[in-house]
């Protein structure tokens, strides 16, 4: 832990800038928390890197993604909010208030810490994949499967969350590849069987997608390898699916919090708190399950008042 001499007190601190964060940050600032926002070294989080949002409610034409950030920080800015770019390097969670250093020279003690540094997608690691991410690729198919209406799609993985991505789009696509790397799913058997019961998913076991095809602009196909026979073909697909799994980003807490074997926080089912008082969790960090900007802008209205009502009751006493 640093003990760096230069140290500010406040009463709400909210690490993370997504819908989870700056909703947080919307609901303390009016019940004036003074909060004090740090964005994390990619402000706005995973929709920054998305094109079109059409799910979110309140915008009947839909928005571009990061446009949407910047509407949700305007709108936290708006009632006072203190945002800040900077980065949480380590917390100390053993006392009240808590002790937070940012870029590893700043300390702040907080009467509460609201986290919503959410999640991260895992990719592939292909430079086609980044390419065209967003064109093409994604790792979301509630959100970006609409675009794919009547198309010819892959997804790539073989886990509940890529069997449950699969049959979505099944429902919407007029085709979906579906590439496992073994010769069997991790899914669970239920959903294992709603994909193999499903006539428009083509399984094919033991491959690899190699490269993501395209015209400059948008996907065109995938290459994919038999990792047993070494046998390469291509398939034409406009839209690519990356479904392996999310790194939430806790890495910093993780001699503080309760989390699951995956490292997603653990909160009190039916709230925001986790383990230590004082401290909330809201958005994808906490939610393996729905990983929706409006399920993680509720999570973050629900921390706010958790909080709120936190610092209530200890003034109380
Ligand atoms: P998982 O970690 O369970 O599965 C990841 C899948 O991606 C695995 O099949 C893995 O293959 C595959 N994979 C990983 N890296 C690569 C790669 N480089 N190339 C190809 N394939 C790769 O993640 P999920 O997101 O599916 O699920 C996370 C958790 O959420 C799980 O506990 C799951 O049960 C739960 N969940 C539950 C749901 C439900 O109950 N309805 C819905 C969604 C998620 P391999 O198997 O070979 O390792």
């Amino acid at each position: 832990m640093n003990n760096s001499l230069e140290t500010e007190h406040v009463q709400c601190l909210i690490i993370g800038s997504g819908p989870a964060g700056y909703t947080a940050a919307i609901y303390a600032a009016r019940a004036d928390l003074k909060p004090v926002l740090y964005t994390g070294m990619e402000a706005g989080g995973q929709l920054t890197q998305t094109t079109d949002v059409d799910n979110f409610p309140g915008y009947p034409n839909g928005v571009m993604g990061p446009e949407m950030m910047e509407d949700f920080r305007k709108q936290a800015e708006r009632f006072g909010t203190d945002i800040r770019f900077g980065y949480v390097s380590s917390v100390d969670f053993s006392s009240t208030p808590h002790r937070v250093v940012v870029d590893e020279i700043k300390t702040i003690t907080a009467d509460t810490v609201i986290i919503s540094t959410g999640a991260t997608a895992k990719w592939l690691g292909l430079p086609s994949e980044q390419k065209y991410n967003g064109f093409g690729v994604s790792a979301c198919a509630v959100c970006d499967g609409f675009f794919f209406k009547g198309q010819d799609i892959a997804i790539v993985g073989a886990g509940d969350t890529a069997a449950e991505e699969a049959t979505y789009l099944a429902k919407l696509c007029k085709k979906v590849y579906m590439l496992v790397r073994r010769d069997e799913f991790r899914a669970s058997k239920a959903m294992v069987h709603r994909v193999l019961n499903t006539p428009n998913i083509e399984v094919i076991y033991n491959s690899e997608a190699t490269e993501v095809l395209g015209n400059g602009k948008n996907v065109t196909g995938i290459k994919v390898l038999n990792n047993q026979t070494g046998a390469e073909q291509e398939l034409a697909v406009e839209g690519f699916f990356v479904a392996i799994g999310h790194q939430p980003n806790t890495a910093i807490f993780k001699d503080w919090l309760d989390m699951d074997e995956t490292g997603y926080l653990k909160t009190i089912p039916g709230s925001t708190k986790t383990n230590v008082e004082g401290v909330f969790a809201c958005g994808d960090v906490q939610d393996h399950y729905y990983r929706q900007a409006v399920t993680a802008a509720g999570s973050g209205c629900m921390a706010a008042l958790d909080a709120e009502r936190y610092l209530a009751a200890k003034e109380a006493v």
